[in-house]
């Protein structure tokens, strides 16, 4: 047996034997333009609009969060200055696929150049360009394998098109050499349910019929793995099964202590797809997509009609809306400074809005609107608040606008430090885990090269947790976690035990952590959260967690 290491995604283990996704398409001859740059032209615009065309159509097979990425994708395809570009070279005298090559892989370079987020669509941009050379060279576009039986896929990087519509009943699980917890490939994984690892130093090395047990609760790729080994795996995926086909009971602890799990929405149309997995409400609606891709801030009306939809999806539920979180990854034109050197860091969330208080009261306006025509329990929070005054500025405007139920993400640690200040005013808090743990250990959740401090089990984050939970029991107040820490179901266990009362998640997670919860009692809880925050280091207290009540 040997280890392979990476960013596992989800709770997923899985085996079986290795694939390979067919290599790149090699790179195009540099011979000389034959023919007419007028022909060359129209076989290129020809070639965009077919991949466009099948990109959109796949987006619509696959729906979802997958629809958006694969119309992004096919937007990127027909960006009107890469084609630009591509009808310069071909005006000085480059053959049609080579000019496409060379566009693309220039604004490649600009992306991967920026870092982050958009590093990471460097492989969307590659994934595009392929496409185009491949209907030019007229041979299919590379992409996932054909088999007639169940496989591991490995790859260097999936493109969108990809995972978005990988056959779940042939691909166990997903191993790719590039790519960070933010990928795409990451993203639509944890969206599928596919189990996965990204990031895996030494997936080449991997050959088509190895045997592979891809375990990604831990991070890790086992070759030839042992028969004892196998048999655990098993035992373990039967366990997932019957956790997925349990009845989709509420929340609970073993003792009947309610815990309400509720899902993470990034669109109104995912709302049917939560409640079909028994999500009871929503603990996060991130609004930025009504946001991003538009020059400025759509109108109340236009507002007021996307919320509406939402609601109307969750009558008699609660229902957590998120102000606009813009900067850092997610810049908007109008509302986020473009020359900060640490976006991170800099005027994002709150800070941004209340830069822009206009947008801030339209959007408060319209949420006030929806929900006094709709059934549902809506509560607002705001993003990236750093101390009782921003808490209460919120709250004052949130409440002064119709809002009923106000409160804030608790993602900057200063906000935690000050959680008894922070209730007096606020209705709640929802901690939001990503960012808290990407600010207590001053770590880049975008960076691949830090994603190891990218571990909410660190003893300082639960600290900061157990120090909001114990303000909010205090204040008779709701503590929610709505970070991807909630959807680690023994993670979930330790977070009601330092005091969450809520947690939110990708629906697809739900039924793991159901199942988890269900198997310890609050006092039970407790003591591994006690266990978790005496350790020293993210992976001990994983361990004295799971060692503190071994089930
Ligand atoms: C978080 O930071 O944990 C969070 C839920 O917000 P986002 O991931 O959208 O930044
Ligand atoms: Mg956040």
């Amino acid at each position: 047996m040997s280890e392979l290491l990476g960013t596992g995604v989800g709770r997923g283990v899985a085996q079986g034997p290795v694939l390979r996704m067919a290599d790149p398409l090699g790179e195009p001859s540099t011979a000389a333009l034959e023919g007419s740059a007028d022909d060359a032209k129209q076989a290129v615009a020809s070639a965009i609009a077919a991949v466009a065309e099948d990109l959109n159509k796949r987006g619509q097979l696959a729906g979802g969060d997958a629809q958006a990425v694969l119309e992004a994708q096919a937007l990127m395809a027909q960006d009107p200055t890469l084609l630009d570009d591509v009808h310069a070279r071909i005006d000085g005298g480059t053959n049609p696929e080579r000019a496409v090559h060379e566009a693309f892989a220039q604004f490649r370079d600009l992306l991967v150049g920026m870092g982050g987020y958009m590093g990471e669509r460097a492989a969307d941009l590659d994934d595009v360009a392929q496409r185009i050379v491949a209907k030019l060279r007229g041979v299919a576009a590379p992409g996932v394998p054909e088999s007639d039986t169940p496989f591991v896929l490995v790859a260097r990087d999936l493109a969108p098109a990809d995972t978005a519509l990988l056959d779940l009943d042939k691909v166990l699980a997903l191993v790719t050499r590039d790519g960070g917890p933010t990928s795409h490939t990451a993203i639509l994984a944890r969206a599928k349910g596919i189990t996965a690892i990204v990031g895996v130093t030494g997936a080449d090395d991997l050959s088509d019929g190895t045997v592979v047990v891809v375990d990604a609760a831990a991070g890790t790729v086992v070759t030839d793995p042992s028969a004892e080994l196998v048999a655990d795996v098993e035992q373990r995926i039967a366990d997932r099964l019957a956790a997925a086909a349990a009845p989709l009971t509420a929340g609970a602890l073993a003792d009947g202590h309610t815990v309400p799990l509720l899902a993470n929405l990034g669109s109104p149309a995912d709302a049917a797809g939560a409640v079909a997995l028994g999500a009871e409400g929503v603990g996060l609606f991130r609004t930025e997509f009504l946001f991003l891709d538009s020059p400025k801030a759509p109108t109340v009306d236009e507002q007021k009609a996307s919320y509406k939809q939402l609601l109307e999806a969750f009558p008699g539920k609660k229902v957590v809306v998120r102000a606009l979180d813009a900067g850092a990854d997610k810049p908007l034109p109008f509302l986020t400074d473009k020359d900060e050197e640490n976006p991170a860091l800099g005027r994002r969330g709150l800070r941004a809005l209340r830069n822009h208080p206009e947008v801030l009261r339209d959007q408060l306006t319209a949420l006030a609107q929806a929900d006094a025509e709709t059934e549902a329990d809506l509560w607002v929070m705001a993003p990236m608040v750093a101390d009782a005054e921003e808490t209460e500025y919120f709250v004052d405007l949130a409440r002064e606008l119709g809002i009923r139920t106000a409160g804030v993400m608790a993602e900057v640690p200063s906000l935690a430090l000050m959680a008894e200040q922070v209730f007096t005013s606020a209705d709640f808090v929802s901690i939001g885990t990503n960012d808290l743990t990407q600010y207590t250990m001053a770590a880049d959740r975008m960076l691949g090269t830090v994603a190891s401090y990218q571990d909410p089990w660190h003893p300082a984050v639960l600290r900061l947790v157990a120090q909001l939970g114990s303000a909010g029991s205090d204040a008779g107040k709701a503590v929610g976690i709505c970070g991807e820490a909630a959807a680690d179901p023994l993670l979930a266990v330790v977070l009601v035990g330092l005091g969450a009362t809520t947690l939110s998640m990708t629906p697809a997670a739900l039924a793991d952590v159901r199942a988890e919860l269900g198997r310890h009692t609050l006092d039970q809880a407790r003591e591994m959260a006690q266990a978790a925050l005496a350790a020293s280091t993210a992976a001990a207290a994983k361990s004295a967690a799971a060692a503190a009540h071994a089930v």
